[in-house]
């Protein structure tokens, strides 16, 4: 029996995840959710999973269920970002979904860590702001880090076993989103509705514009750095527009494993929930005799330029990956919220990493320091702009 908790338990991977969870009763028990301000959702999985603890990160939203389920489940309502780190590193709990989109996951996901859980990692954020000082807490108390991203976790699937070695390159595949084709000009124009309906994924907004830019798989080379400990040199992208090879390892004899199957982010949580066995997902089997043909093609850097601005923060080190990340955020919200046009995202974010150079991330308060001044340039911007 894993006993869990599930950060982020009200998004697109949260909800996936306990869809997988609620397959096998008699495999998992889930110990604590948390959500940030959907209460109606969060109180609907708490009447269903019944948790010791649920936590709103919002102190109105955690007021809210807590009226909502007075008298109907026993589960205690905790707010507050403290709560987070706390249900992360319960004595109760082994395995931590880490799936809070953005910055806010960083101080949840470390304490998972520090706590020696198994982390199912869907929050790369976390990663590609601190990943020295993630893996360096990961290997110091003994915590299990296992890949949720689709190309991360297909990655895990095709290494070697230990010590076999001979891995050449990481292809990450990306689908390309939604603007793959879409005349440059116009995407001055395009609307978040039109950036969010991506062809293949359902997902939250803020990965779904993300992946519209490509900024996502520029976060996810930073990602794949991290867990398999490989230089940006050896981390290739290639465009796959149908979504069915979800990454791919090259090795020095020539042979190239990958992992496929339908575009469902159940697959990679059972994989990562069952680990080292395997788990009936619900996903849908693969048939590809009648799956469209499977197609491979370079990225465009003059469509994607953000994915070039992710491999040179790689390569620049110490912060830039996490003032990388902060502008992002800003600049994708501010899109999001109309006040930003898509081609924008990309000159606030070049101009964030232009006004801060170099800076060190040797702690994690550097870290936390170098995403605030970050945020405030990328607001900076976004204001002149406006
Ligand atoms: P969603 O936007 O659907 O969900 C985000 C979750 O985080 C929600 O539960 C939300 O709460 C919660 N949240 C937001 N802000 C805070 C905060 N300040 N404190 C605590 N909780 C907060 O995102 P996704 O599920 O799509 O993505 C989650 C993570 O997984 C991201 O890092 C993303 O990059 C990664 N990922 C997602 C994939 C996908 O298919 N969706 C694929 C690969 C990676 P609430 O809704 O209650 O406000
Ligand atoms: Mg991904």
């Amino acid at each position: 029996m894993r006993r869990l908790t599930v950060l982020g338990a009200t998004g697109s991977i949260g909800v996936s995840t306990l869809d997988v969870v609620a397959r096998h009763p008699e495999r998992f028990q889930v110990v604590a959710l948390a959500g940030h301000r959907q209460v109606e959702r969060l109180a609907e999985q708490c009447l269903r999973f019944e948790p010791r603890y649920a936590v709103m990160a919002d102190d109105a939203a955690a007021q809210a269920l807590r009226e909502r389920l007075r008298g109907q489940v026993a589960t205690e309502v905790l707010s507050g970002a403290g709560a987070l780190e706390q249900i992360a590193a319960l004595d109760e709990v082994d395995t931590v979904m880490a799936a809070i989109v953005g910055a806010a996951g960083l101080r949840p996901t470390l304490a998972a860590a520090r706590a020696g859980k198994r982390i199912l990692l869907a929050n790369k954020e976390a990663l590609v702001m601190s990943g020295g000082l993630f893996m360096q807490e990961v290997r110091a108390h003994g915590a299990t880090l296992l890949p949720i991203d689709s190309e991360h976790n297909a990655v895990f699937q095709c290494m070697p076993t230990a010590g076999q070695g001979g891995v050449r390159r990481i292809l990450l595949t990306a689908s390309g989103g939604p603007f793959r084709r879409t005349p440059l000009a116009e995407l001055e124009t395009v609307t978040p509705d039109q950036a969010c309906a991506h062809p293949n994924w359902d997902m939250g907004r803020k990965i779904s514009v993300d992946s519209a830019t490509m900024m996502n798989k520029g976060l996810e080379v930073i990602e794949a750095h991290w867990l398999f400990d490989t230089p940006a040199e050896r981390i290739d992208v290639v465009i796959h527009p149908q979504s069915i090879v979800h990454s791919m390892v090259e090795y020095v004899d020539g042979s190239v494993l990958a992992q496929m199957g339908n575009p469902d982010m159940r697959t990679p949580i059972a994989h990562a929930l069952a680990w080292p066995e395997r788990l009936d997902s619900g996903v849908s089997p693969l048939d590809l005799a009648t799956s469209p043909a499977l197609a491979f093609e370079p990225p465009d850097l003059d469509r994607f330029p953000c994915l070039q601005l992710a491999f040179d923060a790689l390569r620049a080190g110490g912060a830039t990956p996490a003032v990388l990340n902060a502008a992002n955020e800003v600049a994708v919200a501010a899109f999001l919220e109309h006040r930003l046009g898509f081609r924008a995202i990309h000159r606030v974010i070049a101009g964030t990493l232009h006004a801060l150079p170099h800076r060190s991330a040797a702690s994690l308060d550097e870290v936390f320091e170098a995403d605030a001044a970050a945020r405030d340039i990328a607001r900076r911007i976004i204001g002149a702009l406006a």
